[in-house]
């Protein structure tokens, strides 16, 4: 069983700080950290393995910087690393990130499952997922909590919906992202580590991938930032004066004029 997770390196700090020229995250000084969600995804591959057999390749798309994630993923057992950096890469929006992803997984010999988390905590749209399911051609299933059977082309899980569970059998190979109700992700092993220090990351450029340079990137982005700014916060209190009952009836008409009673 091949399986391929996808994950992301995210600022560790929700104090991020917008550059105001290109309206793109100041990534400098910042604490890196792999997408929370995607150490469910990488743990999930590491059980199919330790269950099936075969291999857990991560992919990851980012800045070189990336590689410290890569190396962290290797340290709780992931066999193989991508490191997908390119400049034409930067300023991608989900379109262009899942083009790109496509475009690596397509390389790879053989896959049977690709583990995204639900979502990121930076861009936090849950839209890679299923994109990369519907440009890669296989079907899909989001919020897994559990995976119950995995065998000869076929998988049946149980995904989390507001009032319980579904249970969904589909064929493999397939795209699922989790929930982090999916399992507790393990702590890197000493032999793991060792092995993630040593380990040579190999990166894959736009050249390398094949990939046409107008589908990836700002060049390749459906969307355009226009504005980030953080909304206004508005305080406006009133303390009431005189008797009690005058108090309380000044407050009951406000409230009347407020249309809130
Ligand atoms: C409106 C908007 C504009 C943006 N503009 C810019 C911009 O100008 N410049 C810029 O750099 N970024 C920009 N971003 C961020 C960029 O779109 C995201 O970094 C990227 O497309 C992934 O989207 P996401 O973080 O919402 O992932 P989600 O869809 O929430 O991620 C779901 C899962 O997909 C996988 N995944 C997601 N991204 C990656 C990745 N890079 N590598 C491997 N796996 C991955 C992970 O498993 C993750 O858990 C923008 C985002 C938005 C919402």
């Amino acid at each position: 069983m091949n399986v391929v997770v996808c994950l992301k390196q995210v600022p560790g700090t929700t104090e991020v700080k917008i550059d105001p020229q290109t309206n793109t995250l100041i990534r400098q000084g910042i604490n890196n950290i792999i997408n929370p969600f995607d150490t469910y995804a990488l743990e999930e591959g590491v059980r199919v393995r330790e269950r099936c057999g075969g291999k857990v390749t991560v992919v990851s798309m980012g800045p070189p910087q990336t590689e410290e994630a890569l190396r962290e993923a290797i340290s709780v057992g992931a066999d193989e690393v991508i490191l997908l950096s390119d400049r034409a890469f930067a300023g991608a929006d989900t379109l262009a990130t899942s083009y790109t992803l496509a475009r690596a997984i397509d390389r790879l010999e053989q896959y049977d499952l690709i583990i995204c988390g639900r979502q990121t905590i930076d861009g936090d749209t849950g839209q890679v997922g299923p994109e990369l399911a519907e440009m890669l051609g296989i079907p899909f299933v989001a919020y897994v909590s559990q995976i119950e059977e995995l065998a000869n082309g076929y998988m049946r899980v149980q995904r989390m919906v507001e009032e319980g569970h579904e249970v969904i059998e589909t064929s493999l190979p397939a795209v699922i992202t989790v929930v982090k109700e999916i399992n507790v992700p393990r702590l890197p092993s000493l032999r793991g580590l060792a092995k993630s220090k040593s380990a040579v990351i190999p990166i894959w450029t736009a050249q390398e991938l094949g990939v046409d340079e107008n589908m990836v990137g700002l060049s390749g982005s459906a969307t355009r930032v226009i504005k980030i700014f953080f909304p206004e916060r508005v305080h406006r209190g009133e303390i009431l004066q005189g008797e009690l009952e005058n108090q309380a009836e000044s407050l009951i008409n406000k409230l009347r004029n407020a249309k809130i009673i």
